[in-house]
């Protein structure tokens, strides 16, 4: 086991993650291996969602204090970079035994910040603990390619190096698995990293962090700042940062690859999304049924990755009943109950606009078929942010229900009468996350995944209702999900986003008595 958390002393991380404490401390830095208290004047509160206890304080980290970290991520870079593949690949095997130990005790502290139920909490840290055993296999990915004699006596080679230092921006809904698809895969190909975690639940990321120094990542290799747009715009200006990966929603990601991409730095940013489920009647009706309403409801509707849109194609309209019958039996609790189905959102301000665009659906005329404003929850989390799984009938492309991620536990339904139709609605819309079929009809399956302009596509009877593709595969996102320029997280992908080609030429021969004649013309 390791040792108590240094990130919130005199707070065991375990007492941590049974309940919130009286007074939260403040979330520290990670400067060059040293865990500190920031000098900052303002904090962020984080307060637990089911309960509405204090449970962290976020500083906004100075500049003299990003400054410290920049450095000290810079000056790690060098032995870093100079250390072996095999070496680096070490530090992730044993970082991957870290986390399966740790699993449970994370997802406590997901919980406790996020809100979200503890088996899908630790599903959030299992998926990115995938990532991180991905990165075990770092050593034939860091192949480049040779040529021999590609002129007289001339051979060339290319190395996948290190780009320097990198930082992760990240948001509040997979606090395990979105750091762990970042720096375990920036540091493994040799790069030094900085992590700002999402100032609403910052603790799992940073005791994932924690474990990484645990598992033998150097001082400086990995550092840690909070805070929220001035530590962020710092990151996008910093001339000795070279790349930037985020996830978050449309217009902070907007503005950081915009901003980041004109400091001359590489940016990938996964953005929100609007995924559409669709249902032709050929389908098995209780597993759809199923796949909606645990993929709809599940982490209150706050994956990135959820069919939030269902689109039933002719008869399958009906099965919509049998969605709103099972989702109104799932059980709307705080995430540490064993019976709970759905935890509540992140915060006020998201309970309250997931409520106005309830209201908007009403009033543009869609039904309210299931309305989970006003659920009834236990009274020891009357003060929770909860929301009821809620499902909005007879809605069309323009309301805004329709055109606006939602973010909660709410799915919006349109019908149509045929296939074509069903994927002409999809490819209308801006987003491109991910997508599902359900159908019997391997050839519909096929027609729909080909024309389909979204990049992550579940496709078959039962179905794949999240269509997250595991680690070894790049997470991609399409159109305004995906603001990168085509760089992508995991997979080969995400190892070239943080590594650059160099060519390294040679020219030997042997007959060191040979002179080489004087050319002025190009080589040919
Ligand atoms: P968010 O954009 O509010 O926050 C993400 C990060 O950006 C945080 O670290 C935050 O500090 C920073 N940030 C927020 N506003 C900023 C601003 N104006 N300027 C600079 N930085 C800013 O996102 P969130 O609410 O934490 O996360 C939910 C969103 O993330 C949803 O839209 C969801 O779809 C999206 N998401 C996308 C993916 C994907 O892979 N496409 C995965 C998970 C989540």
């Amino acid at each position: 086991a390791s040792t108590a958390s240094r990130y919130l002393p005199q707070v065991a991380t375990a007492a941590l993650s049974v309940s919130a404490q009286a007074s939260a401390q403040a979330s520290k830095l990670l400067i060059d291996g040293e865990w500190k208290e920031s000098a900052a004047t303002e904090h962020i509160d984080v307060f637990n969602p089911a309960t509405q206890e204090l449970v962290a304080r976020v500083p906004e980290t100075t500049n003299d204090e990003f400054e410290a970290a920049v450095a000290a991520a810079k000056a790690a870079f060098p032995a870093w970079k100079a250390t072996s593949v095999a070496n680096r690949v070490r530090v992730m095997l044993k970082y991957q035994a870290l986390i399966r130990e740790h699993q449970t005790e994370i997802a406590k502290l997901i919980v406790d910040e996020q809100g979200k139920t503890l088996v899908d909490a630790e599903g959030d840290v299992f998926r990115g603990l995938e990532a991180v055993e991905y990165c075990c296999t770092m050593v034939p990915h860091l192949f480049g390619e040779s040529s021999q004699s590609v002129a007289t006596n001339l051979d060339v080679v290319s190395w996948q190096e290190p780009l320097g230092v990198c930082a992760g921006i990240t948001p509040f809904n997979f606090p395990a698995m979105i750091p762990l698809w970042m720096f375990p895969m920036a540091i493994t190909a040799g790069n030094t990293f900085i992590l700002k975690p999402s100032e609403k639940d910052p603790t799992a990321s940073l005791r994932l962090v924690e474990l990484a120094e645990e598992a033998g990542v150097p001082k400086g290799v990995l550092n840690v700042v909070h805070g929220s747009v001035d530590t962020v715009n710092n990151i996008c200006d910093h001339p000795d940062i070279r790349a930037i990966s985020f996830v978050g929603s449309g217009p902070a990601g907007k503005h950081i690859f915009t901003r980041g991409s004109a400091n001359g730095k590489r940016v990938q940013s996964n953005l929100d999304a609007k995924n559409h489920g669709v249902i032709m009647p050929d389908a098995n009706r209780e597993s759809v049924v199923n796949a909606l309403v645990g993929s709809g409801f599940g982490a209150a509707g706050q994956r990135c990755m959820a069919l939030s849109t269902i689109v039933t194609v002719g008869e399958s309209a009906e099965w919509i009943n049998d969605v709103a019958e099972k989702a109104a039996k799932l059980t709307v609790s705080g995430g540490m109950e064993p019976d709970a189905d759905v935890g509540p959102v992140i915060s006020k301000q998201s309970l309250e606009r997931i409520h106005s665009i309830i209201e908007s659906a009403e009033k543009e005329g869609a039904t309210i078929l299931l309305d989970g404003r006003n659920v009834d929850v236990p009274a020891k989390y009357a003060e929770g942010n909860f929301v009821g799984p809620t499902i909005i009938t007879n809605v069309t492309p323009d309301m805004t229900c329709y055109k606006e991620e939602i973010f909660g536990p709410v799915v919006v339904v349109l019908s149509v009468d045929t296939l074509d139709e069903a994927i002409d609605l999809v490819n209308g819309n801006e987003f491109g996350n991910g997508t599902a079929i359900f159908t019997a009809s391997g050839a519909a399956a096929r027609k729909y995944a080909s024309e389909v302009e979204v990049t992550q596509v579940g496709i078959g009877n039962p179905g794949v209702p999240i269509p997250v593709p595991p680690a070894a595969f790049s997470f991609s996102g399409g159109k305004a999900s995906h603001w990168s320029g085509g760089r992508l997280f995991l997979g080969k992908e995400g190892i070239g986003f943080f590594t650059q080609t160099k060519t390294v030429m040679s020219s030997w021969n042997y007959d060191h008595e040979a002179v080489e004649e004087l050319r002025t013309s190009m080589p040919v």
